[in-house]
């Protein structure tokens, strides 16, 4: 092989030997046969191919047009592939077999890596929920008595989770400030963004069942970035009594490649003190750490607007699911639910406009302009990275969105 051998990369590339993401992609000279890929530096490896050449047992699977046979297939066949991979790509008995099945992403379309089932968004961020409590609710308590005791949360419309790059469209709706006699229809003013994880659920559960924190890694294959596109004007005025609806509900975006879970292990960390005893259920003093320390950066048309820290988070992703699945709801291959908006103590690690802006009153000043909300031709790239082992970085990609013109 030649020093441009596409199998050595530099050890601190984020999408090295302890990263390997799923994905789903097609190229240009195929582009209705859909694949599963894993990212390997920037070169995208056609694993139905690798299966096939190592005689995989779980060839079917990985052959596949979509992640959902695979995240179906549950913990130990995603380790014994993770196992596979790892050695195929790192090997150097393998680099000459190995190398002409893998394509530079320059040259490939990503698509929506899993069908997503059902779509469920909490609001675990305690900065956020303060925040965000004080602007909408400037008279009372900035949280409410439920919000320590319980994760709080929402079902959200799985069918306009859309892939990174895809265009969002300016939603219209109603809308009501306190002092308008009677509500307006038109495009959101106050289109906004929020920064969040994503976890996406493999293994099913049956009805009637619930699964404990200490199952946790049964049932969730990996970890994506989300943008939960909110339309602020069309939230504040439709949120009382029943929680978020049209004002979310038009587009939630989610980043390309989800890595899976054991990618994250170096980057576990203890979530905040709980201030309050926790319900067993919900308990998880003497857990493992449950929170990640995934660093955000949040850009608005190239310039970084936010830098959310994911460790700052008060409730993990084992409780959301813990309390998720508590009443008997069952899971189902290909369930996203997101972490709610990354927030952090400080001014710039707020993973909104809502709250960067102080709800529009204090506009962000960019290079060549002032923004409060989204503005047309407006483009958000939100990426993530965590610590890996040895000193590596685990990246998460991006995810991102312009809004129409
Ligand atoms: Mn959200």
């Amino acid at each position: 092989m030649s020093a441009e051998n596409p199998l050595i990369l530099p050890e601190d590339h984020l999408f090295g030997r302890h990263n390997l993401p799923y994905g789903v992609y097609s190229t240009a000279d195929t582009p209705d046969r859909r694949r599963i890929g894993v990212r390997y530096g920037d070169r995208v490896l056609d694993l139905g191919a690798a299966a096939e050449l190592f005689a995989s047992p779980h060839i079917a699977l990985l052959r596949a047009g979509s992640l959902n046979p695979l995240m179906a297939a549950g913990r130990a066949v995603w380790t014994a592939v993770r196992t596979d991979l790892r050695l195929w790509l790192t090997s150097p008995t393998h680099h000459q077999q190995v190398a002409p099945l893998l394509t530079p992403l320059t040259e490939v379309t990503l698509h929506l890596p899993f069908e997503v089932a059902d779509y469920v968004d909490f609001y675990a961020s305690e900065h956020h929920a303060t925040n965000v409590g004080k602007m909408f609710r400037p008279d009372g308590e900035p949280l409410t008595p439920n919000w320590k005791r319980l994760p709080i949360g929402y079902h959200g419309r799985s069918g306009t989770v859309v892939v990174s790059g895809t265009e969002i469209v300016r939603p219209h709706g109603q809308r009501k400030a306190p002092a308008d006699p009677v509500p307006a229809f038109g495009p959101s003013q106050r289109l906004d963004i929020e920064a969040e994880v994503g976890f996406v659920v493999g293994a099913p559960t049956a009805l009637g069942s619930s699964v404990p924190q200490s199952a946790f890694r049964e049932h969730v294959f990996g970890v994506c970035l989300v943008n939960d596109w909110s339309a602020r004007d069309i939230q504040a005025w439709e949120y009382v009594p029943l929680g978020p609806f049209l004002g979310k509900s038009f587009a939630t975006s989610v980043s390309p490649w989800i890595t899976p879970l054991e990618a994250l292990d170096s980057a576990r960390v203890a979530p905040p003190e709980r201030t309050h005893q926790l319900l067993p259920y919900l308990d998880d003093a003497d857990s493992e750490p449950g929170g990640i320390d995934l660093r955000i950066t949040v850009t608005l048309n190239g310039q970084t607007i936010a830098e959310p820290p994911f460790s700052a988070m008060y409730w993990t992703a084992a409780q959301q699911l813990a309390h998720m699945t508590v009443n008997g709801a069952s899971l189902r291959t290909g369930d996203l639910f997101a972490s709610g908006t990354v927030s952090g103590p400080e001014p710039h690690q707020r993973g909104c406009l809502l709250e960067l802006t102080w709800g529009g009153r204090e506009p962000l000043e960019l290079a060549d302009a002032k923004r409060t909300f989204l503005e047309d031709g407006d483009e958000v790239t939100i990426s993530a990275w965590a610590p890996g082992p040895d000193a590596a970085r685990i990246g998460l990609g991006e995810v991102t969105g312009r809004v129409a013109c």
